[in-house]
Parts: C-alpha cells; structure tokens; sequence
C-alpha cells in the first residue's frame, strides 16, 4: 500500500507514524522543510482534556483522555505527566469558582499545597484547581523526534509534490492551508512568545485566569518558558501585534513578577485549522482522506485521529467515510 501524506505537522507526522506501523509505505510531502510552516512548532504541548473541557464539547475529553499513553508509545520517555495548575489572581477568584463549575477531574488545592507543588509560586495565590491526570509535552522535541524515527523506518519526506497518481491513497494534512478550499474551515490565530529566566522554576503548566485574556506558561527546562496564547477569530498570519505581546508579558508578570527581567527569546503566531464545531474531522472522498480543524487540540487529538486516518486507509469498508 503506497500512501502520500501531504503537510509534515502534527498530523501528518502522527497519520505518517500510524501508516507506517501498519506496514504503509508512505511518503510525507512539505513544501516548507524544518517545520517553519507548521502552526504545530508554535504549540504549548499540553494535553489538557479536563482543562479543555471548560469551553471544548465532551468529544476532546472523550477522545483525548489517553493522548499521553498515544503520545508516549511513539516517542518514549518524552511526555511528562505532573498535571495542570489554574489559579487566578485574588481579584478574579470568581473566575476560579467558574472553571471549576465547568470542568471535573480536579483538586481544590490552599496556599500551602501550591506552595509544595510549585515552590516558585509560594505565597503568591491562595487557591489553585490542580488536574492530575493531565500532561505536557515539547512539541519541537517530539516532532522532530518523530520525523527522525519515522525517516530510520523508512518512511520518505521529500519538499515538492510528487505525482499523485502514484499512490493508492493521499491524505491530506496541511491544516490552515485548506481554509480557502474548504468553505467550513476557519483560522484562529494564536500569538505567543518564549522567555528565558532562571528566576522562576515549574513543573507544569500554569494556567492563570482572567475575564479577558486567560493565558498559559508552560515549561521547557533549563529556565525557557512558552507563554500563550491569544485567541483571535482571524487568519492573518503575520508577526505578534504590540496589544498581544503587551498582554501576554503582563499575564506571565502577574504569575510572577521575575518575569519582567526574563530574556524575550522568540515571538510567534499560528493559524489554528477550525471547524463550526472545533472538533477535527477525519474523512475520505475516493482514495483522497483529509484530517484537518485539530484548532487548539492538535497535540491532545491527533494521535487518536491519526488511528482512524489509518483505519479509513486500510478499512475503507467498516471504517465508514466519515469519522469524527
Ligand atoms: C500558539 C498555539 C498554541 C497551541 N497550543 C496547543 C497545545 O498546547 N496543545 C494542543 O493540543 N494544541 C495546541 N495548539 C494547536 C495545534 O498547534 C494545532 O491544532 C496543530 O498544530 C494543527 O496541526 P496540523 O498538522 O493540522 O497543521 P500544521 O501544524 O499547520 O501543519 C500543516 C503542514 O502542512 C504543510 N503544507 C501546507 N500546504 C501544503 C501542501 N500543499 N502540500 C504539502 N504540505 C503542505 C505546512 O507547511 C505545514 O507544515 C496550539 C496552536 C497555537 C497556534
């Protein structure tokens, strides 16, 4: 079975990755090489279902319960399950109470057990909601990590697009690239930025509420920080605006105030794939299968998408043409 894989993010890379162990000989193309096209490289990594919950349907908690054991079984030792903390700064504990109305699978923690959670964060927030079972991953690691080990399994990556007609399947994956084909799909914009600090250490991502802008810090090692990310109902593409990078710097300074002396390494933006629903479609016409609108849950759902991607491949029949 010989299967082209059209756009090297994380759903082609998990589409490739579940071709391959079932024995496709497969072919991943990408025009743009080192993933600078990708809105995958620009992603937190956290698999967060019970987070998501708050504003996602039951479907992303359903399907992106076991996202960390999908993820762990194709790049070992690579995803790190310490959980999630929300907190909110003392004048939004309304906020707090609200996430926590619309979200399960969490412990209320007190000031103290913040504090020995996150020693960085003492004295700073007197309550927290803590999710256990949720983790996180350094999606610039595993991607590249993936694409390593599926190019030693002899899967193909190549830069141009090779003659369709000879492959008995395409599955397309090149996420926002579709809008203008597709007349369901959008783009939301998310901005984000990297900072380096050796003043503040987590373990876990930190999610701080706020009525307006509800942002995120997720740790990288070594003192790098990804703070995102804005949510912007637009599919301009071009660099971070001054209000986003504004909002972003304050949120990780009220988090911590170390923060303002942080090194400012990257900034950035991507394009979210988005259907009406904000749940990923999976779906075949002819030999043709696309996966696309993974939106804000590209790293949480793609494993499990991918899975029925390859069931469309090599189960036409049973696996129905459309499934998400
Ligand atoms: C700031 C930010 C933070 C995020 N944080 C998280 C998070 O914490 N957890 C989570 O689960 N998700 C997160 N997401 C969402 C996640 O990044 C996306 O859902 C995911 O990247 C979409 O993956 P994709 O493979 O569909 O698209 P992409 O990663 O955009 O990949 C599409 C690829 O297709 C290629 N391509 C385009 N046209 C063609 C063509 N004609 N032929 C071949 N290839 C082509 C492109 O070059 C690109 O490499 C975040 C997104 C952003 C922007």
């Amino acid at each position: 079975m010989r299967v082209l894989v059209k756009g090297a993010g994380v759903a082609g890379l998990t589409v490739a990755h579940a071709l391959a162990a079932r024995g496709a000989a497969v072919t991943v193309s990408d025009p743009s090489c080192g993933f600078s096209g990708a809105a995958s490289w620009l992603a937190g990594g956290m698999l967060a279902p019970w987070c998501e919950r708050e504003s996602a349907n039951e479907a992303v908690l359903r399907e992106g319960q076991d996202a960390p054991d999908r993820w762990e079984a194709m790049v070992p030792g690579d995803v790190k399950r310490n959980g999630t903390l929300v907190l909110a700064p003392a004048r939004d504990q309304g906020e707090l109470k609200r996430f926590a109305g619309r979200t399960t699978g969490y412990e209320w923690l007190d000031e103290q057990q913040i504090a020995t959670l996150e020693p960085s964060l003492a004295g700073r927030f007197r309550q927290a909601l803590f999710f256990p079972r949720e983790a996180h991953l350094n999606p610039r690691r595993v991607l590249t990590k993936l694409r390593d080990g599926l190019i030693v399994r002899g899967v193909r990556f190549i830069d141009i697009l090779p003659d369709e007609q000879d492959f008995d399947h395409i599955v397309d994956c090149t996420g926002a690239a579709r809008i203008a084909e597709t007349a369901s799909l959008r783009g939301v914009r998310g901005e984000m930025l990297y900072l380096r600090t050796a003043e503040v250490r987590l373990e876990r991502p930190v999610r701080l509420l706020h009525p307006r802008i509800p942002v995120y810090v997720v740790p990288r090692g070594d003192g790098l920080f990804m703070v995102g990310a804005t949510m912007i109902e637009t599919e301009f593409a071009g660099p971070i605006t001054a209000r986003s990078l504004m909002e972003l710097l304050n949120a990780a300074y009220a988090l911590h105030p170390a923060f303002a002396d942080a090194v400012v390494v990257e900034t950035g933006a991507g394009i979210r794939p988005a259907f009406l629903d904000n749940f990923p479609r999976v779906e075949r016409r002819g030999k043709l299968i696309s996966l696309n609108g993974l939106y804000r849950h590209g790293f949480l759902l793609a494993p499990a998408m991918a899975a029925k991607a390859a069931d469309l491949v090599f189960d036409p029949d049973t696996a129905g043409g459309h499934a998400s």
